[in-house]
């Protein structure tokens, strides 16, 4: 039985890549060297296919940056904006990515979202009227040959690209092109593509759009596309690859159409089962099957997967979804011992469970009986998973057995509680606040660094950080702001700071996931049952608070965006752990509030993204205990204590009301870059939590001056009763430097004021 994976990671075990690039736009790497960093890094992966014998050798899953840019400028889909600037081609494809600014130009970066129900953003490819489209695939074509040169067979070859109906459905159209007046010129670059490479091997259209709800012109345009596309074949195997669900609103226009193979996902597939059960499978097709769980980092379970391994003349044993979700390999952890290690498998270590995988199978079809290496392996694999892996913590289970409705329900309700606030807080209209962080200087993090290091003790970095919260009380008094923040400088990571102070999870050295182009990440792992070990923030908060007449906000990270950012357990459902987790902050809210903390706010920056990408799932699987979660951690406090939150996205528009039954007192989110759009659903909803959206971005480091400001905000009050208006930035300041934060403050004090002064 054949293997292959859908794609691989190729940032590098060790940032290899993030390193070279961010040399080389610092001018302290050349072009060449770079390519040489990016070809080894390629090479590097394709040893690592070889030694685990994957049948079909993925190719072209390499990126720059992202994979929808690359297709975007393979089929020339470039803005005038960054071709006026005459650079190399690489360096176009840089600017695209995260803007360019220096004698040749001053261009922003294309727009960034999530991909999918996933950590990972994408660029977003722009569409101009006039672009015309057609292939420029000289750098795939490269590795291609890069890949020939390592030894490997046409036949044995992969060569996978965006599909055309993904990469269209993403694409923003700037004028009055759409996605379907250019579908026929971008099937015809695909079929040119098609031609040009090598005969015999298997062409890979990623199609994860294909897993969401879809509507009759999704269909027509898959349809459409694909008709044209597979005309032109000749010699070629064309592979219609989804991922991330299952394909139930297309799954027998699909089969129909004459792919050579078809590959679906058996993990997150609910339905991908009863699909090919129901409606059959092709003989004539190749069925990848989506079998090894390509985005946790948990071992398989050998015979789970194996029982949904479905019938099919022709099987090919694949990855749910590209391995760019997890880590490079658990052979780089030094610091986990060997009985935690054995139950992570990180990309590499899933080639060997598809290699292991597929000697079971084999042998099972062919009635033989299994070799001494399949039955070991089979052995291990039981193993793991026979009885418990990690004992449980009593304590905490029969809390969350023991929650009842009440637990989850804040008294008194929100209008009698507002008024409360109101008298208590005596604050001014349109109240001016930060989202928490302040500008993450060099010296606050060499202070940590040095700190980790061992190169000073922990009363010096408490000194330190205390120092910088006393400068960052000052200034907000000085700037006028009325509800003040510590500034986070003690915090590295917004989850990593908590899952530190939490019994229950566990942390990699070198588990880095890209998040997009040069940024990766390191999520936690929830590993058992999750509890307080101890006061986490309490000292700092207080200590603030000491400083200041005004109202410090305590400042926690919600149970959702933690395990959001974390890989989650699969032993106890999420629901479970995020309950936990809520408990376990709830513990932390109390004692602030105990110690005379009056506002809290409870971040839940990645509540939005995990929604689930089929709307019949929002609620069942996710918003009816997420929402709830999120309430268990402040229901128990008291009327006057003001409890915030805040959430990176403002695309809630679909899911208002189950902000709003967050029944927080004060909700902050990003409004700037959207323009604002947030503003009519609130207003047709009838919101009654307060809201402070963003009035200026902090992800630029532009400074918006008090005019724009004013204009912002009274833009919100078109909209917005102003007894509900907040003043704040976007989102925190750390990524942001001193010199933009100060004005940037500056302006919008003052343009608070100005707008006040015209209310009362
Ligand atoms: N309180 C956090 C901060 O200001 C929130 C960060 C976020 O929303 N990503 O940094
Ligand atoms: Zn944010």
């Amino acid at each position: 039985m054949k293997t292959t994976i859908i794609a691989y990671p190729r940032i590098g075990a060790h940032r290899e890549l993030k390193r070279a690039e961010e040399a080389y736009f610092k001018g302290t790497l050349t072009q060449n060297d770079l390519l040489k960093t990016a070809s080894e890094l390629r090479k590097t992966n394709l040893k690592t296919f070889t030694e685990h014998r994957l049948s079909l050798i993925p190719v072209g899953d390499f990126s720059f940056y992202d994979g929808m840019l690359d297709t975007a400028c393979m089929l020339g889909i470039v803005p005038e904006r960054y071709r006026k600037l005459g650079l190399s081609e690489l360096d176009t494809y840089f600017a695209m990515a995260h803007g360019w600014q220096n004698e040749a130009g001053d261009v922003t970066a294309l727009a960034m979202k999530k991909w999918f129900n996933t950590n990972y953003h994408y660029i977003v490819p722009e569409f101009d009227d006039g672009t015309a489209i057609s292939l420029h695939a000289d750098r795939l074509l490269a590795e291609i040959e890069e890949a020939k040169q390592a030894g490997i067979e046409n036949e044995r070859i992969k060569v996978s690209v965006t599909g055309p109906l993904t990469f269209l459905r993403l694409t923003h159209f700037t004028g009055n092109e759409t996605a379907d007046t250019v579908s026929t010129a971008v099937a015809s670059a695909c079929a040119d593509l098609i031609s040009r490479l090598p005969e015999g091997c298997w062409v890979e259209f990623d199609e994860p759009w294909l897993v969401r709800d879809l509507t009759e012109d999704d269909i027509r345009l898959f349809r459409k596309l694909y008709t044209q596309i597979l005309d032109a074949k000749s010699g070629r195997r064309i592979l219609l690859q989804t991922y991330f669900g299952d394909i139930r609103d297309c799954y027998k226009e699909a089969t129909a159409l004459p792919f050579d193979g078809i590959g679906l996902d058996f993990v997150e597939g609910r339905e991908t089962t009863r699909l090919v059960r129901t409606y059959g499978f092709p003989d004539d097709k190749v069925l990848f099957a989506g079998i090894v769980n390509g985005k946790n980092i948990w071992k398989c379970n050998y015979d789970k997967a194996l029982a949904v391994l479905p019938k099919a003349a022709k099987l090919v044993l694949t990855t749910s979804c590209s391995l760019l979700h997890v880590p490079y390999t658990t052979a780089n952890e030094t610091r986990l011992p060997a009985d935690v290690l054995k139950h992570f498998a990180f990309a590499e270590q899933k080639l060997g469970e598809l290699q292991d995988l597929a000697e079971i199978a084999d042998e099972r079809a062919k009635g033989a009986e299994l070799s001494d290496h399949a039955v070991a392996a089979l052995d291990e694999n039981r193993a793991l998973f026979a009885g418990t892996r990690v004992t449980g913590n009593e304590q905490v289970r029969k809390a969350v057995a023991g929650l009842t409705p009440d637990s989850f329900v804040r008294k008194p309700a929100f209008a009698e509680r507002e008024k409360i606030q109101h008298k208590e807080f005596q604050l001014p209209l349109l109240p001016t606040t930060t989202i928490g962080s302040f500008p993450q200087t060099r010296e606050v993090r060499s202070n940590r660094l040095k700190f980790r290091r061992g190169e000073i003790t922990r009363e010096q970095y408490d000194a330190f950080n205390r120092e910088k919260i006393r400068e960052c009380v000052e200034l907000q008094e000085k700037l006028g702001i009325d509800v003040l923040v510590h500034g986070e400088f003690e915090r590295n990571d917004m989850v990593e700071y908590f899952g530190d102070h939490l019994d229950g999870f566990l942390f990699t050295e070198n588990g880095w996931v890209q998040s997009y182009g040069t940024r990766c990440v390191k999520p936690p792992i929830i590993w058992g049952d999750v509890s307080r070990r101890e006061p986490i923030t309490v000292e700092t908060s207080v200590y603030a608070q000491s400083l200041t007449k005004k109202p410090m906000k305590g400042m926690l990270t919600g149970p959702v965006t933690i395990l959001n950012w974390s890989f989650p357990r699969e032993d106890i459902p999420k629901k479970e752990s995020t309950l936990q987790i809520a408990l376990a902050i709830r513990e932390e809210v109390l004692d602030l509030e105990k110690h005379g903390i009056r506002v809290i706010q409870i971040d839940e920056a990645a509540l939005r993204e995990k929604l689930p990408l089929r709307k019949s799932d929002w609620h069942s699987d996710y918003l009816d205990w997420a929402i709830p979660a999120f309430r268990l951690v402040h229901s128990g406090v008291k009327p006057e204590t003001q409890i915030h939150t805040h959430m990176c996205y403002s695309e809630f528009g679909d899911i208002i009301r189950d902000i709003d039954d967050m029944d927080a007192d004060v909700i902050t989110f990003e409004a700037s870059r959207s323009n604002l759009e947030i503003l009519g659903d609130l207003a047709r909803a009838g919101f009654r939590t307060e809201v402070g959206p963003g009035v200026y971005d902090i992800h630029s480091p532009r400074v918006p001056s008090e005019e724009e400001i004013e204009s912002a905000i009274r833009k919100m009050l078109r909209y917005i009763p102003k007894e509900k208006l907040w003043v704040n930035p976007d989102c925190g300041l750390k990524t942001r430097g001193e010199t933009e934060t100060v004005p940037s403050l500056t302006h919008m004090v003052e343009a608070a004021k100005a707008v006040r002064k015209t209310l009362e």
